[in-house]
């Protein structure tokens, strides 16, 4: 099954997405991360896209388009996959199109002061990765790690103008592939602000009804 996860920065993308890996043993192919984890390597390429991302700027189509084909041209995507945070403009995603067949994706929304809260509010232990929200799950212990007492840190592109300009860029760019894949007939909306259980469940349920037949559950309108 492969699987696009589509939303706002913010909306929960990538929390449901690891969860629903592991439920239906396919990788979780955040391509915010692996931009990231060249970044923390220190490569040729981390230090191209660092600029763009930290300015919550997309990166170039060119070079995320590539990154992405190398990934799912592994062997572990054979059997499905879930993307999160890729196709982000129509380009990328009339690429991917060329490149593979999507079978579903999934469109999570959100009020938008809870999506700014949600990222403004994100806080990382820089060093178990544990992630906080001042807001809705605070550090015990002033902006230190609950679990190794590490200083926490706030994502550059999670300071709040950045975060207004990732979703200024997200209205601007991505938001037109709602329409595109709801033309493809295949898009399915879920609203991402409820208990996570109940979420997954409603993803689960989406993707069994599938593209496959009579008794697709799939929202075509
Ligand atoms: P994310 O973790 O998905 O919010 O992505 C963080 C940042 O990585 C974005 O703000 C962009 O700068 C960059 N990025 C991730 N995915 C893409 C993409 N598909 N196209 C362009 N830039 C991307």
């Amino acid at each position: 099954m492969n699987i696009v996860f589509l939303g706002p920065p913010g909306v929960g993308k990538g929390t449901y997405a690891a969860m629903l890996s592991v439920k239906l043993n396919i990788p979780h192919i955040s391509s915010g991360d692996i931009l990231r984890d060249e970044i923390n390597k220190g490569t040729e390429l981390g230090n191209k896209v660092r600029q763009y991302m930290n300015k919550g700027h997309l990166v170039p189509d060119e070079v995320i388009i590539e990154i992405l084909k190398k990934r799912l041209d592994k062997n572990d995507c054979k059997k499905g996959f879930i993307l999160d945070g890729f196709p982000r403009t129509v380009r990328q995603a009339e690429e991917l199109k060329r490149f593979v067949d999507i079978d579903i994706v999934i469109n999570f929304f959100a009020p938008e002061d809870l999506i700014i809260k949600r990222l403004s509010g994100r806080l990382i232990c820089p060093k178990c990765k544990a992630v906080y929200n001042i807001y809705f799950r605070p550090p015990k212990n002033n902006r230190k790690c609950d679990i190794c007492k590490s200083k926490l840190l706030q994502r550059e592109d999670d300071k709040e103008n950045v975060v207004r300009k990732r979703l200024e860029i997200y209205e601007r760019e991505t938001k037109p592939l709602i329409d595109f894949y709801r033309r493809n007939g295949i898009l399915s909306d879920v609203y991402a602000d409820q208990d996570i259980e109940h979420v997954i469940n409603e993803i689960v349920r989406k993707i069994k009804g599938d593209v496959h037949g009579k008794n697709s559950r799939i929202n075509k309108t």
